[in-house]
């Protein structure tokens, strides 16, 4: 693969596919603006180097167009991150688009809209990549926390450059620091999961049992394996068809003496709203009326041993509804001794926008050691698999 290095871009439009998908607050506003900000080297790199820049990317989970999910709701800020003035056009293909570009200077920077506005994106259509290719002379792909999607953007894209493509500065680095910790990760390796979908990660961590030392499976997901195991979880969320791969997955880690830690207790709630009562139950004695909303006391006292015992620690995902002060404590638990474990020298990386977004509230970015902007795709690359996105680069 062919990484940013003497290149000269001069006179060239050259196609970015960045991961720009940040959070947006009520009020449609960036409330972090940590993958922005990542982007900027290889922004920057290609102007330096004499290029123009068409940026794509895509935000949030759109079906058809959406305005709440526009680039523009976030172009203002793009601009202030990358100190520059960026064009838009309210559209990522099409006659509007290419005019835009041919007006284009060197220098110049394009965001386009929304790529997910368009369903061929994330179905990886061919038509679809091969108009979105004939926008640019070059391709990089800077989108990290994409990659490990085979979308028309990160993955069918690239073969329309086969001379031409590209692995942004972002990609690298990300790349480089899971590569060491799969090559030279100190064991014991821990792997913490929370967060609310297991249907999303159930693939991951039946892979990553045979990748790392220890698993703590933790936050919402982790109702589907408590009642996987006989236990009673009352109105918990959990995923009826996913249990028996679930009992599987812990059938699996004993046999192959993976570590996995379940919280031991948990802090319920009785509407869906959160409002009004909450009541600590052992995990797997939920009375019926009751959700489990946030690990407690004993689990958190529980995971800080098991963290405090490994050496490479990796993170993604909630402990429970941390947007809720209610039901934060597990989440900000979690964030206090990542911070003692980077102070005991243990390598910690966390990954995600929940993660990320968790460790700003709670604490401070430098708590570990590592930010990944990717959730997923960090997951996936730690699986030791290549993504999609950086095999298309190959
Ligand atoms: P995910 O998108 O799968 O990473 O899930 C993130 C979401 O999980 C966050 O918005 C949390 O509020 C939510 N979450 C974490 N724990 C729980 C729980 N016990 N019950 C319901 N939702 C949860």
């Amino acid at each position: 693969m062919f990484f940013l290095s003497n290149q000269s871009f001069k006179n060239q439009k050259v196609l970015i596919r960045l991961d720009l998908n940040v959070p947006l607050g009520d009020d449609l506003s960036v409330t972090d603006s940590t993958r922005i900000k990542a982007s900027k080297e290889t922004v920057d790199f290609v102007i330096n180097k004499g290029g123009a820049c068409i940026l794509i990317a895509h935000l949030g989970r759109p079906k058809g167009k959406d305005k709440n999910l526009s680039m523009l709701n976030i172009l203002k800020d793009i601009s202030k991150c990358f100190g520059k003035k960026i064009q838009f056009v309210n559209d990522c293909i099409g006659d509007e688009v290419e005019q835009a570009i041919s007006k284009m200077n060197n220098g110049d920077i394009l965001l386009l809209e929304n790529l997910r506005f368009h369903e061929e994106e994330t179905n990886g259509d061919e038509g679809f990549a091969k108009k979105l290719s004939r926008l640019g002379d070059s391709y990089i792909n800077d989108a990290f926390g994409t990659s490990h999607r085979e979308h028309a953007s990160t993955f069918t894209i690239a073969k329309h450059f086969p001379n031409k493509k590209y692995g942004g500065i972002l990609l690298q680095r990300e790349l480089d620091v899971i590569g060491k910790i799969l090559d030279k990760g100190k064991p014991p390796i821990l792997s913490i999961l929370g967060g609310a979908k297991v249907s999303s990660k159930l693939k991951i961590i039946n892979n990553l049992v045979e990748q790392v030392d220890k698993i703590i499976i933790s936050g919402g997901m982790a109702f589907t394996f408590i009642k996987a195991s006989g236990g009673e979880i009352g109105d918990s969320l959990y995923e009826p068809s996913l249990l028996n791969e679930a009992r599987l997955i812990l059938e699996k880690a004993k046999k192959l003496k993976t570590e996995i830690h379940l919280p031991l207790d948990v802090l319920a709630a009785k509407d869906k709203n959160n409002i009004g009562e909450t009541e600590v139950f052992n995990i797997d004695k939920i009375e019926p009326g009751w959700m489990g909303m946030d690990i407690s006391r004993k689990s958190i006292a529980a995971f800080e041993k098991v963290i405090m015992s490994s050496n490479t620690v990796f993170w993604n995902g909630p402990m429970g509804v941390f947007e809720k002060e209610k039901f934060s404590q597990g989440t900000m638990g979690i964030c206090k001794i990542l911070k003692r474990a980077k102070e005991d020298n243990k390598y910690v990386i966390t990954g995600g926008g929940d993660s990320i977004a968790a460790l700003k509230k709670f604490g401070k970015t430098s708590w570990v050691n590592y930010i990944s902007t990717g959730g997923g795709a960090m997951l996936e690359s730690l699986e030791g698999k290549e993504l999609p996105g950086v095999k298309a680069l190959n």
